[in-house]
């Protein structure tokens, strides 16, 4: 059976398309792109009248709780939050119990999604150190062997110098990248919030932004050394995007991403008459400066990507006091409607852009083969309707958690429909799956 999507805004910044038009998918691959194709007998149409239709979009950080706390989230819960958000594919971080640092765990993981065409794309991910302590190195080969794209120790900075440098010597020789949550624990400490106005407002342990440049400005010249691709996981500070950008300009192999809760809400977020847990994040919650630099830096290129850190957590945990409770916020539901609300529907980012860093970054970043709306590309495709108004709301969530840091807000914009492999995985905002 072929489908024809019809009367669709088709925006492809690849291929220069930026028009309404049908596209026609038959087995999973893209027919004809165009007004006046030659419609066979068998066909489904769905009408995309007023609708935006782009390459579809891919998450390169999701923590999916699974081995070990599935009562957060599992692999199966995660997909179909990733696919409610408008995600056909989603990359998940090693910090599961077990932590993924084997070919076997990696299989695990494929095996776990049970992929089929119309369900979430799962692009696994290892370990760069054995069971993420910084020590060893994790069974990289192996898990290259059972799929892996790229590695990351995320959760925690790869402390040791000497072990990051021998991380990205041997990604190299699987050409495969080095996702790198940059903190230092020694500067860091204790830290619960950004150092500086909030720690002092709130009572609580600062967090500086010192602790993250720093690694960063090591992982720029260990990719400089080793000529390995190094990413910085959801950068934070102004000062952050400037030596990435500096970085770039000399010719190191350096890109990086920023979440929506770093691009789009800030310390004075964090109130002192409710010291909601929803806004402890690691890294913290930065400065409304920094919100406005990291914003500038995504429309203009200086950073490469949006990722969502997706990170639920159980509502007994996050229940617990600020200092106590764990650090995170979910985001795969909302992001497609901070962007839109925020950035693309006020005219500060293009729709091109916005595909740039959903969709076509992330699968370069990963080495998988990028969508496309022309003939033979595969059907990956995330539908948007534009002017559609929600409320962020636990009862909306498809992800086993609810500890949203957007909860309550109104946003305009949203996926109504995902297709992967030429198979919807959500249709008119229900996930089939
Ligand atoms: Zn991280």
């Amino acid at each position: 059976m072929a489908l024809l999507l019809k009367n669709a805004h088709v925006i492809d910044p690849q291929n220069d398309i930026d028009e309404v038009t049908d596209v026609l998918v038959r087995d999973g691959l893209v027919v004809a792109v165009g007004t006046d194709i030659e419609l066979p007998e068998k066909l489904l149409v769905k009408d995309c009248t007023g609708k935006y239709l782009i390459p579809g979009m891919v998450d390169v950080h999701v923590h999916f709780r699974d081995p070990g706390q599935e009562y957060k989230e599992d692999v199966l819960t995660g997909m179909r939050a990733a696919a409610h958000g408008g995600f056909t594919g989603v990359v998940p971080m090693a910090n599961t119990r077990p932590v993924i640092d084997t070919g076997a765990m990696i299989e695990y993981l494929l095996e776990k999604a049970a992929w089929e065409p119309g369900r979430t794309r799962i692009y696994p991910l290892g370990a760069c150190t054995k069971g993420l302590a910084g020590k060893e190195l994790a069974e990289m080969g192996d898990m290259v062997a059972a799929g892996a794209v790229a590695f990351s120790d995320d959760g925690h900075g790869i402390q040791d110098g000497g072990m990051m440098r021998q991380v990205l010597d041997y990604a190299k020789m699987f050409d495969a990248p080095v996702l790198s949550h940059c903190q230092m624990e020694d500067i860091v400490g204790a830290g619960v919030v950004n150092e500086g106005v909030a720690s002092t407002r709130l009572g609580l342990t600062g967090w500086p932004a010192a602790g993250e440049e720093t690694q960063i400005a090591r992982d720029i010249e260990l990719a400089r050394l080793t000529g390995c691709h190094v990413h910085i996981q959801h950068l934070t500070t102004a000062r952050a995007v400037d030596m990435v950008a500096r970085a770039k300009a000399e010719g190191v192999p350096v890109t990086c991403e920023v979440t929506p809760h770093h691009l789009f809400l800030n310390e004075d977020d964090i109130k002192a008459d409710s010291y909601s847990t929803n806004l402890k994040m690691n890294p913290p919650l930065r400065t409304k400066e920094d919100n406005i630099a990291l914003q500038e830096a995504l429309i203009d290129g200086r950073i490469d990507m949006v990722a969502t850190d997706h990170a639920p957590h159980a509502a007994h945990e996050k229940a617990l006091e600020f200092n106590h409770a764990p650090f995170g916020t979910t985001g795969l539901e909302t992001a497609l409607g901070l962007l839109l609300t925020h950035l693309v529907l006020p005219g500060k980012m293009s729709w091109q852009r916005l595909v740039e860093v959903t969709s076509i970054a992330p699968r370069e970043l990963i080495g998988v083969e990028q969508v496309e709306l022309v003939e033979g590309s595969t059907a990956d495709y995330t539908i948007i309707d534009p002017e559609l108004a929600w409320t962020v709301e636990e009862d909306d969530f498809y992800s086993r958690s609810k500890n949203s840091a957007f909860l309550g807000q109104e946003l305009t914009g949203r996926a109504t429909d995902v297709f992967v492999d030429g198979y919807a995985s959500m249709e008119d905002g229900v996930v089939t799956f």
